[in-house]
C-alpha cells in the first residue's frame, strides 16, 4: 500500500478492514537503572536505542511491515492468508535469527567504534533484544500514510512484554503461534504459563534465544567509522541536547528516569 500511487492510496484512506496476521514485537532492554540522569547520557542512550532500532527494522523488512515505533521497541505484523497451513510460519525462526543477527552486529560495530564514555554509549554493549508474538485476527485501517493495527489480539501481544521469563533474550510466543513453527524452533521452545492483565492464563512457550542462537559480532575497528558516528552522533543528539525534544520517550529500558525533567 505503502508504495501504490496517491489516488489508489486515498481510496484506502479510513477503511478498516479484518486480516489475519502474524504479531512480533522486538523490545531493547539492558540499560541499568544506575545510569546517571544526565542530558548527554540520556540524548546518547536516545541515539543507541535508534541506531539497534534501525538494524531491526532493516532486518525484519520486507517480509513484516512496522506498524508503529514504541520506545524502544518495534511493533510489526505480517498478514497471512485466510486459511490457516500447517508449518505456515516455517520462515519465523530464520528471520528472528536474521533479525538478531543484525542487532548483534550493530551492537558490536558501536562497541568497537565507540569514542565516548558516557553511560548511554558504554552500556549500549550490554543491550539485549527479546520478542513476542502472537497470532490472530486484526482490524486494519489506513490513517495517512499509516496503518493502525487494532483488536484484542493486538492488546494480547502487548500484555506479553509484561511476562516471568528470566532470561535475558528470549522469544516468547502464544500457542497459535507454536503451533505453525517449523520443528526445528519447535523442539527448543519450553511451555510456561503467563497471567495477562484482563485477560487471565494464557498458555506461552519461550525460546532462550542465547542458546538457540549463538553469533558474535563480526566488526572491525576503524578510526574513521568511530570519528564519523561520532559526528553523526552528535548532530543527532542536538536536538535531546538542547532539551527540543525529549530522550528516551516511552523506554521501557529505563524505568529509573520516568518521570524525569524534559
Ligand atoms: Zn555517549
Amino acid at each position: 500500500m505503502v508504495n501504490q500511487p496517491r489516488r489508489v492510496r486515498d481510496q484506502f484512506a479510513g477503511r478498516v478492514w479484518r486480516v489475519r496476521a502474524l504479531l512480533v514485537i522486538a523490545d531493547i532492554g539492558g540499560y541499568t537503572k544506575f545510569m546517571t540522569v544526565h542530558r548527554i547520557n540520556l540524548a546518547h542512550a536516545q541515539y543507541v536505542v535508534a541506531q539497534l532500532l534501525e538494524s531491526v527494522i532493516d532486518a525484519a523488512a520486507p517480509k513484516y511491515e512496522l506498524a508503529k515505533l514504541e520506545g524502544d521497541a518495534a511493533f510489526f505484523y505480517a498478514k497471512l492468508p485466510d486459511t490457516p497451513k500447517e508449518h505456515e510460519l516455517a520462515a519465523f525462526s530464520e528471520r528472528i535469527v536474521k533479525i538478531r543477527t543484525a542487532f548483534i552486529d550493530r551492537r558490536a560495530e558501536l562497541e568497537i567504534n565507540r569514542v565516548c564514555s558516557c553511560d548511554g554509549c558504554v552500556q549500549a554493549s550490554k543491550l539485549t533484544l527479546k520478542f513476542v508474538s502472537h497470532l490472530g485476527e486484526v482490524a486494519l485501517q489506513k490513517v495517512k500514510h499509516f496503518t493502525e493495527l487494532a483488536g484484542v489480539d493486538v492488546i494480547t501481544v502487548h500484555r506479553f512484554l509484561k511476562n516471568s521469563v528470566t532470561v535475558p533474550e528470549y522469544v516468547l510466543m502464544s500457542t497459535p503461534v507454536f503451533e505453525r513453527l517449523d520443528p526445528e524452533m519447535k523442539v527448543l521452545a519450553e511451555p510456561m504459563k503467563e497471567h495477562l492483565e484482563g485477560l487471565g492464563e494464557v498458555d506461552t512457550h519461550v525460546v532462550d534465544l542465547q542458546k538457540a542462537v549463538q553469533r558474535a559480532g563480526q566488526a572491525t575497528p576503524s578510526r574513521l567509522r568511530a570519528w564519523l558516528g561520532w559526528l553523526k552522533m552528535t548532530w543527532r543528539s542536538l536536538p535531546y541536547f538542547l532539551g527540543l525534544k525529549k530522550s528516551c520517550d516511552g523506554f521501557k529500558t529505563l524505568p529509573a528516569i520516568q518521570g524525569r525533567e524534559p
